[in-house]
């Protein structure tokens, strides 16, 4: 038997849908569509300090518009924690995770990545503040990207260690995304190659959880006039929602793909049904896209 098609689209709401995310949702709906499977939404809304309910409704509000519906119902992080609380401590039990209680300064000092000799340190105070970390391999990942073809990427063990729950008591990306991808029988990701680098660790993660990895697809990142990716913090305006047709014909183009010159002010249901019909994997761009 073979397996059905599971993606998703799992946005963090630092803030609304801008036209890089929306290229992200779309790229994931068509591959979905292509496969004749299933298409998820999922929040990422593991850290209150940084997002916002405000941003979700209006996550949600945009993916409506944009006629971008979820096969099921949308997933919240914010209401998994006892999922995440579990796998930690399989992971604590099972010596595959760790606890540490390194300073930001002693970050700092190794350009933020994990410094040595903490894995087993023992926790002095009882009321010393600790973060949890993954418990990496040294390995050489090769593996293949299903747009870029074969990667090579070094995990150099304590060094990449992954925070999988902060010292704020929040739980971190790295973990959720692999238990929830896990959880949900994610069997495809596409996501933006922002993000190419998490892979090889989140490969670990998933080894160490004895599930079966997913098969990745990275799209290039959307950048502005100015060469940075679109986002929050690069001020990435909100989409117009009540552009949205117009959107989608101006992400496919950005995706490589050809719409008609005529679809450009059509409704979005119509852009879609175009895309879904004439979606090619060949025609996306391997580079970062201006806009
Ligand atoms: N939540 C992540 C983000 O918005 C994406 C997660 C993923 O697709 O793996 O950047």
């Amino acid at each position: 038997m073979t397996t059905r098609y599971r993606g998703r689209f799992a946005p963090s709401p630092t803030g609304p849908l801008h036209f890089g995310s929306l290229v992200t949702a779309l790229a994931s709906y068509l591959e979905a569509r292509r496969h004749q499977g299933t298409w998820l939404v999922r929040i990422e809304d593991l850290d209150p300090l940084r997002e916002s309910q405000s941003a979700t409704d209006r996550i949600l509000a945009s993916l409506h518009a944009h006629a971008l519906h979820a096969d099921e119902p949308v997933r919240f992080q914010s209401q998994r924690h006892q999922a995440y609380a579990s796998v930690i401590e399989q992971l604590l039990a099972k010596g595959l995770a760790y606890r540490c209680p390194c300073s930001r300064k002693e970050l700092e000092a190794n350009q933020m990545r994990h410094p040595p000799g903490c894995r087993d340190r023992a926790l002095a105070d009882p009321d010393t503040t600790y973060a949890i970390r993954f418990r990496c391999e040294d390995h050489i990942h090769r593996w293949q990207d299903q747009l870029l073809g074969s990667q090579t990427q070094v995990v150099r063990a304590e060094l990449d260690d992954p925070v999988i729950r902060r010292k704020e008591g929040f739980y971190a990306y790295q973990l959720a995304v692999v238990v929830d991808d896990i959880d949900q029988r994610i069997t495809h990701v596409v996501r933006g190659s922002d993000l190419l680098d998490t892979t090889p660790v989140q490969q670990q993660i998933y080894q160490a959880l004895d599930a079966q990895t997913p098969a990745w697809l990275h799209i290039p990142v959307i950048l502005n006039a100015q060469g940075q990716k679109l986002s929050k913090q690069t001020h990435a305006p909100a989409l117009d929602d009540t552009q949205a047709g117009h959107n989608l014909w101006r992400a496919l183009a950005a995706l490589g793909q050809q719409p008609p010159a005529d679809l450009a002010q059509a409704a979005p249901a119509d852009v879609l049904h175009w895309a879904t019909t004439h979606w090619q994997v060949s025609q996306l761009p391997r580079h970062e896209q201006m806009v």
